[in-house]
């Protein structure tokens, strides 16, 4: 039987979930050791690329071979070298991804994935997603009906796809990453407002301030310094986060350490709470923040939803009850609800799916679009044409100067991103074109169109002159011709499995 899936491509790990049409209800899609969540964690062994809970405990054996927490470089220039292959972070998530796809393959649910919804952080640009979708579809050889925003996916899970005007904040503490987003649910669309956040905040940074807690109190007992090797770093940091988690269930725990000799640190949740108070802080600064230079009141807040591993902390949900001054709406399992979002999603692409919510979701841009110019403030200013959050599809024209006012070759240069400086690190270039001969008193009609698959159509034109020009972002907002030759060249490069076998489907078509 033939299915579709939706995924949380997570950046500490990964879960996938079905629509189950017998039962009419989601369920996650077991990997083929019987967890929910796979850790989203590759090892790139000599004859064998491993995936998920066996690479994370080998981590420490092939520290050079390990690839974890790639995705916060999707759509970036990083590789990481192994045995003299680079590889790009889409190619690490096509290895996750073909093995979630390997597993679903082995499951209940079916025999063949048709394809998938999967999950990318609101704030990803263009070439994140692009990155993203390439790691299914060039990769790991799985269609990839579309990408969804994670917090939107929340929504669904909790059950907000028939709601009407309802404002929704999503508090999703991962990790490795913070994530706050408000969110519009109306009769017919579920539209992401504003997010802010932290990629370097996240259930690790617990781990890290109960790690030194341990440590110290280890070499007071006696023991020998953890930090000395790798060996007694990595188990004590595993020791530390077994603990972490205990401490959500119950108010003591202790850190076992076997070293030199073996050693118990008691603790409760309350001490681990006052070693960890500031981190939940931050988070809580981060989602005042929103409020701050929004046009959202806390109280305009109908609902909170808890997503992600660390909401489980119950600091966490105490500080956003204070926050918002009511109880958040929290899963038992708050690191399956984005899963099960892309799940229900997933299942729209289904032709046999017919009692499905019928909610239809609107696209936003999740960052600013528009060109580099010259004003008052000087040259190398960006000036935006299609502002963040506007929705898909979107068309934009604004009219421009020749700055210098002499007859010249102009350059257009499409920019994404917030940052006031065009060439600003947080900014992305994604394109440029040449107008010639621009005559010094031209005035210019710059249009921005964004389709709905995210594309985008980008045209000048001189009034009462014959002067155009244009360029066409197709395949994706955010990739350039030159990432794009760079990914093909990837693809070419790559032998999996399941490359060969639609490389040679491809040759007998032929
Ligand atoms: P991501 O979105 O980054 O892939 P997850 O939502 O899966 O991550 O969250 C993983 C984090 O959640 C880890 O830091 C993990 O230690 C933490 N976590 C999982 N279960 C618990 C728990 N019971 N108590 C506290 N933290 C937990
Ligand atoms: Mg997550």
């Amino acid at each position: 039987m033939v299915f579709n899936i939706g995924i949380d491509l997570g950046t500490t790990n990964s879960a996938m979930a079905v629509y189950d049409d017998e039962s009419e209800s989601v369920q996650m899609v077991e990997n083929f050791s019987g967890d929910p969540t796979t850790p989203s964690v590759v090892q790139v062994l000599e004859d064998d690329v491993i995936v998920g809970k066996d690479a994370l405990a080998n981590q420490e054996r092939y520290p050079d071979r390990t690839l974890a927490r790639t995705k916060r470089d999707m759509g970036s220039d990083t590789t990481y070298e192994i045995d003299g292959t680079e590889y790009p972070p889409q190619r690490v998530a096509g290895y996750i991804l073909q093995k979630l796809k390997e597993d679903a393959e082995e499951s209940e649910f079916g025999d063949d994935v048709d394809g998938a919804v999967i999950t990318v952080p609101y704030y990803f640009g263009g070439s994140a997603r692009q990155a993203t979708e390439d790691a299914g579809t060039k990769f790991a050889d799985l269609s990839v009906f579309r990408l969804m925003n994670e917090p939107t996916a929340a929504c669904y899970a909790y059950g907000y796809q028939e709601e009407s005007d309802e404002t929704l904040f999503v508090y999703d503490l991962g990790g490795g990453t913070f994530d706050a987003t408000l969110v519009e649910v109306t009769e017919d669309e579920i539209d992401v407002i504003d997010s802010n956040g932290d990629d370097e905040l996240g259930g690790e940074n617990f781990d890290d301030e109960l790690y030194e807690f341990a440590r110290e109190e280890l070499i007071d007992r006696g023991a020998s310094d953890p930090n000395e090797s790798k060996h007694t770093k990595a188990t004590l940091r595993e020791k530390v986060k077994e603990t972490k988690e205990q401490l959500s269930g119950r108010e003591d725990a202790a850190i076992a350490y076997q070293a030199d000799d073996f050693y118990e640190v008691e603790l409760s949740r309350s001490e681990f709470h006052d070693l960890t108070q500031d981190l939940v802080d931050k988070t809580i600064s981060l989602t005042e923040e929103l409020f701050d230079d929004g046009d959202y009141e806390v109280d305009d807040i109908d609902n909170v939803l808890l997503v992600g591993g660390s909401t489980r902390m119950h600091h966490v949900q105490d500080a956003v009850e204070e926050f918002f001054g009511m109880e958040p709406s929290t899963d038992t399992n708050p690191d399956q609800v984005v899963a099960k979002g892309a799940a229900l999603e997933a299942a729209q692409y289904d032709p046999e799916g017919g009692n499905l919510p019928t909610q239809s979701i609107t696209d936003i841009l999740s960052h600013s679009l528009g060109v580099e110019t010259h004003n008052d403030d000087g040259p190398n200013q960006f000036d935006p044409i299609l502002e963040k959050g506007a929705d898909l599809p979107n068309r934009e024209t604004k009219p421009y100067g020749n700055p210098d006012e002499t007859e010249q070759n102009l350059i257009v240069n499409v920019i994404q991103g917030e940052a006031d400086e065009a060439n600003h690190e947080d900014n992305e270039e994604l394109g440029r074109f040449v107008l010639e001969d621009v005559p010094g008193d031209t005035k210019l009609n710059v249009e921005f169109y964004v389709k709905e698959d995210a594309t985008l159509d980008v045209t000048a034109e001189a009034e009462n002159r014959d002067i155009e020009g244009g360029i066409n972002i197709s395949d994706g907002i955010g990739l350039t011709q030159e990432e794009a030759g760079r990914i093909k060249e990837e693809t070419q490069d790559y032998t999996s499995k399941a490359v060969q076998r639609r490389e040679a489907d491809a040759e007998t078509d032929d």
